[in-house]
């Protein structure tokens, strides 16, 4: 008896060891974390006077949803306080369709608080491609039934944009969508390791939703390629979707419909929203609203900033003399000039390749050599891994024809 006893006592003991030898990486993530949020937290950011006196900023997220398209358990109210508590200026929701009535009139649309909201959908087509249909429409079902070029011209002839979303997805890259959305957080998130965020969730996501979070996301290689492939020929908008679901929970004996013994929600609205914007240009004469927004995406006025890991707002990408701007289709440059709003690594790319970079400053300047589309990435490299290799800037190109 006594024998067995000792050898449970063993076991147990061991069990304990072994767990607390597991958690020893997550407990050093931790303090990464932590010596990231003081980082960011010391690099102060200042917005260069003068970027474009032309233009005012308005930032917000592309792709979110409520329970109303289904998928997400998030409610209207919900989502308005996340994007309240979080400062957007827009949401452009993207629900899910239903044959049975208009999900996009349905959601959030107009202005709510001090945030505006465009009423979306994402949409399937026959060739199993998905896009974003914004603003989305008592159509949307429908389109299923399409081959992807006749449901983009349908969107086309109805002024609505049909964003890429899911890159992976798209088997024709000739058809006219408007814009690819190169980085998904949701799927980011989705598709970390669940064990490891598990104890991610206990030590630093709980602590530090953003950066817990944002240590997921990674250069998108292959997105980008297909990206700059489609760019060098003609324009269309890069971005990068929040797909906010409000349904990522790590828990202990439940399932998905929301009944859960144990659990952690790790991808509340205002988390996402804090994580990273879109950040849209618009001329100063025009009034922010829906249909501005909505067309500033459509010009490429617009960049990926990664927030939480420093504030992006102000940064700029122009022509040196000031006259053109992300999105412009140009002939000619003398030189282009991208200022971050405080250090980082800033690197031009030129139809994908690698053209110029600076490693720690907050101006690069270059001469453009010729034809093409010229985007800019910023990254921190003072930031620890995995921050280090969070792009922290995707700009939009500047066309050279
Ligand atoms: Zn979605």
């Amino acid at each position: 008896m006594a024998a067995k006893l000792k050898k449970r006592i063993k076991l147990v003991s061991l069990a304990i060891l072994l767990l607390a030898v597991t958690q020893i990486p997550f407990a050093y993530r931790r303090i990464v974390t932590s010596n990231a949020a003081s980082k960011v937290a010391s690099l102060s950011s200042s917005p260069k006077a003068g970027a474009d006196a032309r233009m005012r900023e308005v930032r917000g997220i592309i792709h979110a949803h409520t329970s109303i398209g289904g998928h997400s358990m998030g409610t209207f109210d919900e989502l308005i306080d996340g994007a309240d508590r979080a400062g957007v200026d827009f949401v452009v929701m993207t629900e899910h369709y239903s044959d049975e009535y208009d999900t996009a009139s349905l959601t959030l649309n107009g202005k709510i608080r001090n945030t505006f909201f465009v009423g979306g959908n994402e949409i399937d087509t026959a060739d199993g491609e998905r896009f974003l249909m914004v603003p989305g429409g008592p159509g949307a079902a429908g389109l299923r039934r399409l081959p992807t070029g006749e449901a983009l011209g349908q969107m086309h002839a109805d002024q609505r944009l049909g964003l890429v979303t899911y890159p992976e997805r798209i088997k024709n890259w000739e058809n006219p969508f408007d814009g690819i959305e190169v980085l998904n957080l949701h799927t980011e998130a989705k598709d970390a390791n669940k064990l490891l965020m598990f104890f991610d969730a206990f030590w630093s996501v709980s602590a530090y939703p953003e950066l817990g979070l944002a240590r997921f996301i990674r250069r998108p290689d292959e997105a980008l390629r297909q990206y700059d492939r489609v760019a060098s020929e003609r324009r269309v908008t890069l971005f990068a979707g929040t797909d906010a679901h409000s349904n990522i929970g790590v828990h202990l004996f439940g399932d998905d419909a929301g009944h859960k013994l144990f659990g952690i929600k790790l991808d509340p609205y205002e988390a996402m929203f804090r994580i990273m914007r879109m950040h849209v240009l618009l001329p100063n004469d025009t009034e922010p609203n829906g249909r501005s927004i909505v067309e500033g995406i459509r010009m490429g006025r617009a960049f990926v900033g990664v927030d939480c890991l420093g504030d992006t707002t102000g940064f700029a990408f122009l022509s040196a003399d000031g006259g053109s701007l992300m999105g412009d289709e140009i002939p000619a440059a003398k030189e282009l000039v991208a200022r971050t709003p405080s250090p980082g690594r800033i690197i031009a790319y030129k139809n994908g390749a690698l053209f110029a970079e600076i490693d720690n400053g907050d101006e690069l300047r270059f001469t453009p050599d010729g034809p093409g589309a010229y985007r800019i990435e910023a990254y921190r490299p003072m930031l620890d891994s995995p921050y280090d290799r969070v792009p922290w800037i995707m700009s939009n190109p500047i066309y050279l024809r």
